[in-house]
């Protein structure tokens, strides 16, 4: 990839970085309202657009490659464009790779186990994308702000000392590490949105009534404890920012900007881990050419035994053309040989298929769910977009 893209995406997105071993206090340190050098919506279109690409390009290597996965992590507040930005920023890519979890209260099972065991049980697999629309930093955040959800865990004594964050910042820097260490890059996102913008979400989706379905009276009574939600997020940020899975600060007042920040930081994840298509053997390049004779001499009269010859490149230790001059004996062995390759790709593929599906089932529902959602969502952006993309300047500071 262009070095100079490349070099462009990690300068955009230092300033959102949360410096590993760094104390933060949010409100002070991140600006919710902060655009970098983008003065309008338009100005930043083109970098969206660019980011939206990189991720295409690179999903697609990623899923072909099967060697690394990437987990997102979002984590924000009611109102803060979660579910926007996730259908915004997955928009190029292909969704057999990529899949979403959202995470609610606590099930009955789940709660049955320790606290990380219902994350560990949606983590993506190799070659894809899993994104949690909230994730395990609830346990630290609305389990911090909301003690009585830490009551219904059941935890044995020793388990609910005083230290009980102390341990679970542990604990979840520990589990990321390992997770880090197997391959699986984690790129966490928290959208910083403003009490203000907030305030004006809310109030939107009271006004108009496309957005009264929107509305919750739990979140906006969930806005009382704004400012323990505030020491709770800057306490996780200054814990749980590592060098193997940092945060980064997604200033949320703009929609827009939130997108194109979120996706420059998922790009740049993908950068990092350049993934590759993986190179065709030389045992599988001499099946490929067994099975092209054996098409070729499938070919009806009069038309061509291979329209795209002139485009394939020949393998560097056998002339494309050699197979046709052999004898029949030859081709025998090599169409066998090309029947007991394509045979033993069918059942890899075939069980391949059967683990994705099964993988998925589980999620299945509130994909759509979340997919539905995000309609709805878009068709509401696009009119505000329409009214002249002013809407989300409204909370700039
Ligand atoms: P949206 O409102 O856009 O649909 P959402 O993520 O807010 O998305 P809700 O169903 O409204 O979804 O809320 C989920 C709730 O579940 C949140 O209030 C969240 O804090 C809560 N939650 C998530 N994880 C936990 C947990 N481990 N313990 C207790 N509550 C949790
Ligand atoms: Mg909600």
């Amino acid at each position: 990839m262009a070095d100079d893209t490349q070099r462009r995406i990690a300068e955009f997105i230092e300033p959102l970085r949360v410096t590993p071993g760094s104390k933060v206090t949010l409100a002070k340190d991140f600006d919710p309202g902060y655009k970098a050098d983008f003065v309008k919506k338009k100005d930043g279109l083109e970098f969206l657009q660019r980011g939206v690409e990189l991720m295409t390009e690179y999903q697609a290597r990623l899923a072909a490659q099967d060697t690394y996965g990437v987990l997102v992590v979002i984590q924000a507040l009611d109102a803060a464009g979660k579910d926007g930005t996730i259908r915004h920023v997955m928009s190029g890519v292909n969704p057999q790779g990529v899949f979403v979890h959202s995470f609610k209260v606590p099930s009955a099972e789940e709660i049955n186990h320790d606290y990380l065991w219902r994350y560990t049980r949606d983590l993506p697999g190799r070659g894809e994308i899993g994104i949690f629309n909230r994730s395990h930093y609830e346990e630290v955040l609305v389990v911090r702000v909301h003690p009585e959800n830490l009551t219904r865990q059941r935890l044995p004594k020793e388990a609910r000392g005083r230290d009980v964050w102390k341990r679970r910042y542990r604990d979840i820097n520990d589990w990321e590490r390992h997770l880090a260490d197997n391959g699986f890059k984690i790129v966490k996102l928290l959208l910083n949105l403003s009490q203000e913008e907030q305030r004006i979400r809310f109030l939107r989706r009271i006004d108009l009534p496309d957005h009264n379905w929107k509305f919750s009276a739990a979140d906006a009574h969930e806005r009382t404890y704004w400012s323990d939600y505030q020491k709770a997020f800057s306490e996780m940020l200054t814990a749980t920012s590592t060098e193997w899975a940092p945060w980064y600060v997604i200033p949320a007042d703009h929609k827009w900007f939130a997108r194109i920040c979120a996706s420059a930081v998922i790009a740049n994840a993908l950068i990092e881990i350049d993934p590759h298509f993986p190179r065709v053997t030389a045992e599988a390049h001499k099946a490929l050419e067994a099975t092209k004779v054996e098409l070729e001499a499938q070919a009806p009269k009069g038309a061509a035994p291979d329209p795209f010859a002139s485009a394939a490149v020949p393998a560097a230790a056998e002339p494309r053309d050699a197979p046709q001059k052999t004898g029949k004996k030859t081709r025998k062995k090599a169409a066998k040989a090309a029947k007991k390759a394509k045979k033993a790709a069918e059942a890899e593929k075939k069980e391949r298929e059967r683990v994705e599906q099964a993988d998925r089932l589980a999620g299945r529902e509130t994909e759509k769910e979340t997919l539905r959602e995000d309609e709805r969502e878009a068709r509401t952006v696009e009119r505000e977009t329409e009214a002249g993309g002013e809407v989300a300047g409204k909370g700039a500071h």
